[in-house]
């Protein structure tokens, strides 16, 4: 068979409508400037021995994945269009390798998943995303993992935490949904303290999920952290299209993240990568920039309201860890970049301040432009959220005080907005909602 003829004239042309040229410039990466999709669950193979090779090369811990010409069997294993994601990603958190999963949650189990096993302990900031908590709270007892829930704002009292067990410390900074940071470096001091003299493959691991900053506000990996996650549907994907995570570690760790999404599922698939890479990553930071300063002039705004008992925003002067905020949440070219995540709370009585959250909420959904009322975050729009009234809803005032959720406190999360639109619509709300 003459593996050159493009045209492959003796075959059906229906044949042909499936499988087009034999040899299509149009897959040439080399000459696009947008890359294409990639969309092959399994890959055509040269020669058996060709596959072998590709089996073999898979996941070796002493092969550079990038270093070599990929040889693609399979979705699940490796493809293109994500390959180059990850290499992007990689480049954007400066870790060794990045492994990316369908979800968020998906990146953050197998952050923890390829450290811990039975008998293995995590060391967790009380306060996260929802379906964090509820991964450790829920699931890992039943696989035999312990968790240790702590403040670790205390970082004077983390090195007592981390007893022979411990192989991970967890935690977001800035913290959904009330804007804790916590200091990196100190942790890292911890650790480093309590991993002198332990064996390499028994190290404590730092982990730090970067959703919230995305690395055009801080690198974690810079300040101490081994290991970043990131929910990519969020702000790095930035058009609330797609879903998707990553896992951005020491190329150590590579060859145990692919084996754990070859063997526990959930890759991205190549068409949710494809506009992280082509619109998300490439426009991160020129959203950010516009977003950071919304989310300044919104939270300047909101201080000042007096329906307003405080506003959680690291850029505030007010924010108690506002110092640790100037140190750690840098964009690449060492400009103080607070994020584009705020927080408030609203005055008034338990219930008077739910029922203020919930009339703003109702207010805002049936009349603002500028303003929509949604979870998730990290969109070109300005979306705002009142847990209180909406994801903990089902618990009583006192649960979810004791959870961290106060019954007036609302998220925003900045979108690219003109400010004064914004305010206006808060404005109009917080007024309606003090009536
Ligand atoms: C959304 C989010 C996640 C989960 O990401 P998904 O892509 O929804 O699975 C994890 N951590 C934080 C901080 C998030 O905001």
């Amino acid at each position: 068979m003459n593996h050159d003829d493009g045209n492959k004239s003796g075959y059906h042309p229906e044949t042909r409508m499936i499988h087009g040229e034999f040899r299509s410039l149009h897959w040439n990466y080399g000459t696009h400037i947008i890359p294409p999709i990639s969309a092959s669950c399994a890959y055509r193979l040269e020669s058996a021995s060709r596959g072998a090779e590709g089996f073999q090369a898979f996941a070796h811990p002493e092969l550079e994945r990038g270093g070599v010409d990929p040889i693609y069997i399979y979705d699940r294993l490796d493809e293109p269009s994500r390959g180059m994601l990850e290499k992007n990603l990689a480049t954007a958190e400066s870790s060794e390798c990045a492994v990316t999963f369908a979800t968020g949650m998906a990146a953050i189990r197998a952050s923890m998943g390829v450290l811990l096993k039975a008998g293995d302990a995590v060391v967790a900031h009380h306060t996260m995303y929802g379906c964090t908590y509820s991964l450790l709270s829920t699931w890992f007892p039943r696989f035999g993992i312990r968790v240790v829930f702590a403040d670790l704002t205390k970082t004077e009292a983390i090195g007592e935490l981390l007893s022979s067990d411990v192989k991970a410390v967890y935690f977001e900074t800035p913290s959904n949904p009330i804007l804790e940071l916590i200091d990196i470096a100190a942790v890292r001091a911890a650790v480093d303290e309590a991993n002198d003299g332990r064996e390499e493959g028994d190290a404590i691991h730092i982990i730090v999920d970067n959703t919230f900053a995305t690395p055009f506000c801080q690198r974690p990996l810079e300040s101490g952290a081994h290991i970043v996650c990131h929910s990519l549907t969020k702000n790095i994907g930035g058009f609330g299209t797609d879903m998707g995570g990553v896992v951005a570690a020491p190329r150590s760790l590579e060859p145990l993240l692919l084996l754990f999404r070859k063997d526990l599922g959930a890759p991205l698939a190549p068409r949710c990568a494809w506009p992280h890479l082509v619109y998300g990553l490439p426009t991160l930071a020129l959203r950010s920039r516009q977003q950071i300063a919304l989310a300044g002039e919104v939270a300047a705004y909101l201080e000042e309201h007096d329906l307003v008992e405080r506003v959680l925003y690291p850029g505030l002067k007010s924010h108690p860890q506002h110092e640790l905020a100037l140190r750690q949440m840098r964009d690449a070219d060492g400009a103080f970049a607070p994020g584009i995540m705020l927080s408030f709370v609203l005055k008034g009585a338990d219930e008077v301040r739910q029922e203020r959250g919930r009339k703003m909420m109702d207010h805002l959904a049936a009349n603002a432009l500028s303003v929509t009322l949604a979870v998730s975050l990290g969109q070109i729009r300005t979306l705002i959220e009142h847990p209180s009234s909406m994801t903990h809803a089902p618990l009583s005032l006192e649960a979810q005080k004791k959870a961290g959720i106060d019954p007036g406190l609302i998220r925003i999360s900045a979108g690219i907005e003109r400010a004064g639109d914004v305010i206006r619509d808060l404005e109009e709300a917080l007024s309606i909602a003090s009536a």
